[in-house]
């Protein structure tokens, strides 16, 4: 390519908040076969909210969230800050936890007045030797509509679930499709569960799921869709997603998203809408098919 050609590719892109950095990107950007696509934050919003509280045993479902709200208060998950968020709501007080600890991709431990609770997955809790077999149907349930089922656990004793949901974004469906007319396969990557992962999936058109993806494994499956052959994008906004964004050929950072996938990001969309991804790499096919 020569150097004229990818100045013009790089001006108007920054035109449209696609900002490029450096000649390298905008060249193999046109020949991206897969994408992956980050769930939460990149796909949805990344706003969560809390749509179900589902009580079980002797506490009340008041007692539920003030019990699991004041667990998540030390909490930087966006899980743990809308739970925060739907006590502050509907003004239930927080209790000051005793102790506090975050176990990623699995939820979070903590005292809170005495008694021992755990909130997140099924993992969390079958990492404790918990087995919520009589909430089994409703997670299931949660999940089939795209919810995020987080179960408790107070003093060894599963004690509810709260579904949390977070919207899809207004464009993603459209720019999935348009990855689609490309020619592209479009992948969805989340720490979440499979179920939930699934339902949103379906929502928007994804090809393919990897669901319950620990934080430190995202970039070893990028890693392991580079090796089934072709040229692999990874779109991710989160702090988790920054290695994986720098394993990927084409990294693509969220505009709106922490500052590490910024700088790990080889593109990124300042305008933080997922159009722009089916952009950038038309706008690289049409720089590379100019200079031939
Ligand atoms: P992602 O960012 O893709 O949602 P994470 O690895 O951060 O993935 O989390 C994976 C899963 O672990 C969440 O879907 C949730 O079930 C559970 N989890 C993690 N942190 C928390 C938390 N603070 N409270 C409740 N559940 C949590
Ligand atoms: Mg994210």
């Amino acid at each position: 390519a020569t150097p004229t050609a990818i100045m013009v590719g790089t001006g108007k892109g920054a035109e449209y908040g696609i900002l490029i950095k450096g000649g390298e990107a905008l060249e193999i950007t046109h020949k991206v076969g897969t994408v992956i696509l980050d769930k939460t934050g990149t796909i949805t919003e990344g706003n969560p909210e809390v749509t179900d509280v589902i009580a079980t045993g002797d506490v009340s479902e008041e007692q539920l969230i003030q019990i699991i709200a004041s667990a998540e208060k030390g909490s930087e998950h966006p899980l743990g800050e809308a739970l925060v968020r739907y006590a502050d709501k509907n003004s239930i007080m927080l209790l000051k936890p005793e102790s506090f600890e975050a176990i990623p991709g699995h939820g979070i431990r903590a005292v809170i007045d005495g008694r021992h609770v755990l909130v997140g997955n099924r993992m969390l809790l079958s990492d404790a030797g918990i087995n919520p077999d009589h909430l089994e149907a409703e997670a299931s349930r949660l999940a089939d509509e795209g919810k995020t089922p987080v179960f408790a656990v107070v003093d060894e004793k599963a004690a509810g679930i709260i579904a949390i949901a977070d919207v899809v974004k207004k464009d993603s469906k459209e720019a999935i499709s348009r990855l689609h007319q490309l020619g592209i396969m479009v992948v969805m990557i989340t720490g979440d569960n499979q179920k939930t992962a699934e339902a949103v999936a379906r929502e928007v058109g994804i090809d393919r799921v990897l669901a319950e993806v620990l934080p430190q494994d995202k970039a070893e499956e990028v890693k392991k869709l580079q090796k089934e052959g072709g040229i692999v994008a990874m779109v991710g906004d989160g702090i988790n997603d920054a290695p994986a964004l720098a394993q990927a050929d084409v990294g693509i950072a969220i505009g709106s998203g922490t500052d590490v996938a910024i700088e790990s990001a080889d593109i990124v969309l300042m305008r933080s809408n997922l159009m722009d991804v089916p952009s950038a790499i038309e706008l690289s096919k049409s720089t590379i098919r100019n200079i031939r």
